[in-house]
């Protein structure tokens, strides 16, 4: 039997953004699958820039590596963690990497000669991208997040392509907008009116939602479902209520409840198998809901001015990955923000630490705060604190113990003084050449490469497996000149590339330390509920052993 068409999921914001598009797109795909259909994701970022990779995660939240070392939007994150799935690159999108496209193709004379147009040219190279992901994915169903939110100058391009999209397959295309229900104190109901003139300028670029999926901070209720059925041109059932969520791996159940998975189905012509296997995720969540212990960890890190909620979509990966191996442990992760900036001062007191179960050096470039990062890594070691150190964390964490075990006092990374007597961590020789010539855009050591793991460590114990694939993104590495001195002062090289030139892993025996390692990849960016990542499974394991102490 042939197979059927690929179906196209669109989901556009409405009213404003922040109000969880990213995980409303992961939960469709997520209930989707769950019936069986095979299902792929892709995001599109209507920013000019070509990729993430050179936009600030204070602004724009974290970079997301994928497998292939695109460097993307945080929401592919959510997408690889509700479905359980590696994404290709392809499935990424920018206004800046659809018009590279077109600009090149124009200088290639692939035009042949025609007036190189937005209308056809660059829509069709949207809808291009987005057909090639499906054929590529070999998916039933693509689900695409168009970013920004409905009537923003930057997304008309994008709002163009589904409507065309639409036009040519209209049995396969459903349009999906998330919008916000605000419910003001003082009116003392939820108002519906900004969902319908989000609608409204939706319906003006030629596109009428099927589906509205209503935020709100409490469920919509009969008579605001009616209200705004009756005024966005829709049906009560594909008014969906999706109030807040205690965690956001509930909103697929959340939508299920109120029907999503049949009103997508029906509406696409896909059969619909009457169930939606959602057994193991209920658990999953179920084990969220019941964690009453608690595991303290420290996430150390340079302060953010702009408080709380910039930082946890800075680190959102890491977050979500301690939450993973915390939930299936059945513990409740508390993840408290320490500014290591704090720590540099000489005289302070560093055993405010002691309460933490475990901490964490993430990721991260350039001096501020480094002195202060590598003294509470110091701290960790010298008063057996679990610690793990990603990346940035892993080479504070060689260079700790270089000066203060090996004894090299100027130990330090080329990255912040490239004059220091014992460059322990030094810049990849192939990323010299690109810094000479500002060479920034995706130059880095990017996505996944294998590591080979040492029996008898910590690694071992935690991947029980000899190779591993993680993701990288990095200039600098460990200078091979310093291993044999590292190496004899005890410090095991666990991980390393298959060549033995990269030290992928650096950690302690258990005899010094119950749980002291650093990986220079990023084992946040493969870790799901439902398959945590090995090494932050050990981190919680030992967390819970420091408790039991
Ligand atoms: N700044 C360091 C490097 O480029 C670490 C990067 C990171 O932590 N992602 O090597």
């Amino acid at each position: 039997m042939s197979k059927q068409s690929p179906k196209y999921i669109f989901v556009f914001g409405g009213v404003m953004s922040g109000i969880g598009k990213g995980i409303s797109a992961s939960s469709i795909a997520k209930i989707v699958q769950a019936h069986n259909y095979k299902v792929t994701s892709i995001k599109i970022d209507p920013y000019v820039n070509v990729d993430a990779g050179t936009m600030n995660p204070t602004e724009h939240g974290e970079v997301f590596v994928l497998a292939d070392g695109l460097e993307t939007d945080q929401d592919m994150g959510n997408y690889e963690r509700f479905l359980n799935i590696k994404l290709p690159g392809s499935n990424y999108m920018t206004t800046g990497s659809v018009y590279w496209k077109v600009l090149n193709n124009e200088r290639n004379l692939k035009y042949k000669g025609k007036c190189v147009q937005i209308i056809p040219h660059v829509t069709d190279e949207v809808i291009q991208t987005i057909q090639k992901s499906a054929v590529k994915n070999d998916a039933d169903v693509v689900v695409i997040e168009v970013g920004g939110t409905t009537g923003d100058y930057e997304n008309v391009l994008f709002t163009e392509a589904a409507r065309q999209l639409k036009l040519r397959h209209p049995d396969d295309v459903l349009f999906v907008m998330i919008t916000f229900v605000p419910y003001p104190v003082k009116i003392g109901e939820m108002k519906t009116k900004p969902t319908q003139q989000a609608a409204r300028s939706l319906n003006e670029a030629g596109v009428q939602p099927d589906i509205i999926i209503a935020r709100g901070e409490q469920e919509i209720d009969k008579k605001r479902k009616e209200k705004i059925a009756l005024f966005c041109n829709i049906r009560e059932e594909a008014v969906i209520s999706a109030p807040d969520a205690e965690s956001i791996y509930e909103i697929p159940l959340n939508f299920e409840k109120d029907g999503l998975s049949s009103t997508v189905l029906k509406k696409l012509g896909l059969k619909n198998g009457g169930e939606c296997d959602l057994d193991d995720w209920r658990k999953m969540v179920k084990k969220i809901k019941n964690a009453k212990e608690e595991v303290r960890i420290g996430l150390v890190g340079k302060y953010f001015g702009t408080g709380d909620c910039v930082l946890s979509d800075s680190y959102i990966s890491v977050i979500e990955a301690l939450k993973h191996a915390a939930f299936d442990q059945g513990k409740k992760p508390v993840i408290d923000w320490i500014n290591a900036e704090k720590f540099e001062v000489e005289e302070t007191d560093l055993a405010e630490l002691d309460k933490y179960d475990a901490l964490i050096v993430p990721g991260g470039f350039g001096s501020r705060g480094i002195e202060g990062k590598i003294n509470v890594i110091k701290y960790a070691r010298e008063n057996k604190i679990p610690y793990l150190g990603l990346c940035y964390g892993m080479q504070l964490m060689v260079i700790e113990y270089a000066r203060n075990v090996v004894g090299l006092k100027d130990a330090n990374t080329a990255e912040i003084n490239p004059d220091a007597k014992y460059l322990v961590v030094d810049l990849m020789p192939e990323q010299k050449e690109k810094m000479k010539n500002s060479d920034y855009g995706a130059t880095m050591r990017l996505g996944e490469y294998p590591c080979e793991i040492k029996a008898g460590t910590l690694a071992s114990e935690a991947y029980k497996t000899e190779n591993i694939m993680e993701r990288h993104r990095h200039r600098y590495e460990v200078n091979p000149e310093y291993i044999k001195s590292l190496e004899d002062a005890n410090l095991i090289f666990s991980g390393q590339s298959p060549d033995g030139k990269l030290m992928e892993i650096a950690e302690l025996s258990k005899a010094e330390h119950p749980f002291m390692l650093g990986s220079q990849f990023h084992p946040e960016f493969t870790s799901s509920p439902m398959k945590p990542n090995p090494l932050f499974q050990a981190l919680i394991r030992a967390s819970i052993e420091k408790i039991k102490k």
